[in-house]
């Protein structure tokens, strides 16, 4: 066999490249000219920082820890231009994580909040709203929460809370040893955040700051997933899941008339996975229930909770068969960095029909996964900081996301928890999966395929899925006008 010539192996090769880059996600979007111009932007930008990481790769931001990095990106010029990109949804984050802490710390400065323990031990503090102490625990324990910002200063107390209700650390590295420790913590702080967020004033309150401060991160769209705990007031009346839902219907209705160009929201109900088949039963009733009364809002069912640790699917296959049809499932599978165990939950997730799988970062280990999520057109949905702080991977660049982006399978970008480790609702995912998950290569096309794709595989209805389109397209030629005007 003779070599070729030097000129048809350059051919050769020029072509190879260009059959990858046709593959990729986003490849067959077709820019127009202010685009191209915004893109040439862009990639200088992204360009930028991609040559001081592989000049010197400590230096590169997503392949350290985000807690090392998080004030660093802040001061970058590619995230501050991804923080005013028109992002569409997200399509996988937890009610209660979602908007930042400061409207928790706002919350413990109302009256009759009331705390069992103190900061700093290893039993996180317990908290309650009421007009008298309660009587819950031993009932000796109990302190208005007042007395103790007598006691320690309001600065003191808010910084208490902010530690408390955050996985934030300065030394991510040697904090955390393994992912059942984080995951561990991970519970603690929604089992210790459960009793200031279930007060209804400030469920309310949460939920709306966090529609406005998405709202701010250029999302214009939420599919939010909620185990729906019960509310409670001072007046000792309770809340349970259909009136929850019906607070969180409301709002989003009072906020889409507040800002017309925000598309809405739908709920995912998602309870505990670490349940018993009685506790299971009733989920499924209430998921049930809630299809029957709000048909169009609440989008489906999904279980939570760390999956090594959790009830495998296997457990519930049966009866999830027998439920309601017309119910839709969204199921988390694979947020697990093993392989042949519960990373099986991937193949009962789509042998159970689910419609997008959240995570799927085992998928890239199962071939017959990875078929089906594409001949299907199950989305994927990717949360790479959640991944990396809850100890799947440690630098960006080994994400199985970085796959999943090189040949086109379906997939958004989300945040999962976002408040929880101090991110803002959807740019620093987005930075991250550009720069580290993407290729060199991948440019405002695959920016823009991300956000078409929320859109695309959302649980919206066809003609629900054209008028998000049309307000997302609306909002990203204001973006292209505006960038071109800075860049020209
Ligand atoms: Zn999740």
């Amino acid at each position: 066999m003779s070599r070729v010539s030097f000129e048809e192996f350059q051919a050769q090769r020029a072509e190879f490249i260009a059959q990858e880059e046709n593959r990729a996600l986003g490849a067959d979007i077709v820019l127009n000219e202010d685009e191209r111009k915004v893109n040439e932007y862009l990639m200088k930008l992204k360009k930028a920082e991609l040559d001081i990481g592989f000049n010197t790769p400590s230096q590169f931001l997503p392949s350290r820890h985000f807690f090392q990095v998080v004030d660093k990106i802040k001061a970058s010029p590619l995230f501050q231009l991804i923080q005013k990109l028109p992002k569409g949804g997200i399509l996988h984050a937890h009610d209660t994580a979602i908007g930042s802490m400061e409207t928790i710390v706002k919350a413990t400065h109302k009256d009759h909040l009331w705390q069992y323990g103190e900061f700093g031990r290893a039993d996180t503090p317990r908290f309650k709203f009421s007009r008298t102490k309660p009587d819950e625990l031993d009932g000796s324990g109990w302190r208005l929460v007042a007395d103790i910002r007598k006691e320690i200063g309001n600065e003191g107390y808010d910084h208490n809370i902010r530690n408390l209700f955050s996985l934030f650390n300065k030394d991510p590295l040697n904090s955390f040893h393994c992912i059942n420790h984080i995951w561990g913590i991970f519970a603690n702080i929604f089992m210790s955040l459960e009793a200031i967020v279930t007060f209804k004033p400030v469920w309310e309150e949460y939920f709306y700051q966090s529609l406005k401060e998405l709202y701010a991160d250029k999302v214009c769209y939420l599919e939010l997933r909620g185990v729906l705990p019960q509310l409670y007031d001072l007046d000792n009346r309770t809340y349970g899941p259909e009136e929850v839902v019906r607070i969180y219907y409301d709002l989003v209705e009072k906020f889409k008339s507040e800002h017309e160009d925000f598309i809405g929201a739908k709920f995912i109900y998602a309870p505990h996975r670490l349940c018993d088949d009685a506790t299971f039963s009733q989920y499924m009733d209430i998921a049930e229930r809630l299809h029957q009364k709000f048909p169009t809002f609440v989008a489906g069912f999904d279980l939570v909770g760390q999956e090594d640790l959790g009830r495998p699917h296997s457990d519930f296959n049966e009866r999830l068969l027998k439920m309601n049809p017309s119910i839709q499932f969204f199921f988390h599978a694979g947020e697990t960095n093993w392989n042949g165990y519960t990373d099986e939950n991937l193949i009962d997730a789509i042998l159970l029909g689910t419609k997008r799988i959240g995570h799927g970062f085992a998928a890239i280990k199962h071939p017959r996964v990875l078929e089906e999520i594409k001949r299907r057109k199950i989305c994927i949905e990717l949360n790479p900081l959640s991944n990396q702080v809850l100890k799947l991977v440690d630098e960006l660049r080994n994400h199985p996301g970085t796959f999943y982006f090189s040949d086109n399978y379906p997939v958004v970008v989300s945040s999962d928890d976002p408040a929880f480790w101090c991110a803002s609702p959807l740019s620093h995912d987005f930075y991250v999966a550009f720069l580290a998950l993407a290729s060199a290569r991948q440019d405002l096309r695959l920016l823009k395929k991300l956000a078409l794709n929320s859109i695309e595989y959302s649980a919206m209805s066809k003609a629900e899925k054209v008028e998000a389109k049309h307000k997302w397209n609306i909002s990203w030629n204001n973006f292209i006008d505006q960038t071109v005007k800075l860049v020209a």
